[in-house]
C-alpha cells in the first residue's frame, strides 16, 4: 500500500469517511463532493491503481464489489435507476489512483457522459 494513497488511508480509517458499507475486502463511503443526490464510492481495500490494473486474480474481489453495489442500491431504494462509473486515467477524470466505483443516483443522468 503506497503511504500517500488517500483511499488506502480511508480504507484503514486513518482518514475518516462517512461509511455506507464495510467488510474485510470492500469499503463504501459517501463522496465528499457529491455529483448527485446519492453519490457513494465503492473501493476494494487492497490497493489497485485503476481498472486498467485488473486481472483474472481479481475476479472474486470484483464480484464482491458489484454485490455490495447491488445491496446498497436495494437498501437505499434506488428503484428509478443508478449509474456505476469507474474513471481510468487523468483524461477520463480519475483524480485518485486507487480503484473506485462511483454509485450515482437521485437525478436524471444524461448519456453520453461529458
Ligand atoms: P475520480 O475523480 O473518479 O478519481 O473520483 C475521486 C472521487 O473522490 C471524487 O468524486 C472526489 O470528490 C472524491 N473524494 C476525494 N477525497 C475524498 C474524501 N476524503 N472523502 C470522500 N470522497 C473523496
Amino acid at each position: 500500500m503506497p503511504n500517500d494513497c488517500l483511499f488506502c488511508k480511508i480504507a484503514t480509517g486513518t482518514i475518516p469517511s462517512r461509511k455506507a458499507y464495510e467488510d474485510e475486502l470492500v469499503l463504501a463511503f459517501y463522496d465528499i463532493a457529491p455529483a448527485a443526490p446519492t453519490h457513494i464510492l465503492v473501493i476494494p481495500k487492497e490497493h489497485i491503481p485503476s481498472a486498467a490494473a485488473l486481472s483474472e486474480e481479481h475476479a472474486a474481489l470484483l464480484g464482491r464489489v458489484f454485490t455490495v453495489i447491488g445491496k446498497l442500491a436495494e437498501e437505499l431504494g434506488l428503484n428509478d435507476g443508478f449509474r456505476v462509473v469507474s474513471n481510468v486515467g487523468e483524461a477520463a477524470g480519475q483524480s485518485v489512483p486507487h480503484l473506485h466505483f462511483h454509485l450515482l443516483a437521485g437525478r436524471a443522468l444524461s448519456w453520453p457522459p461529458g
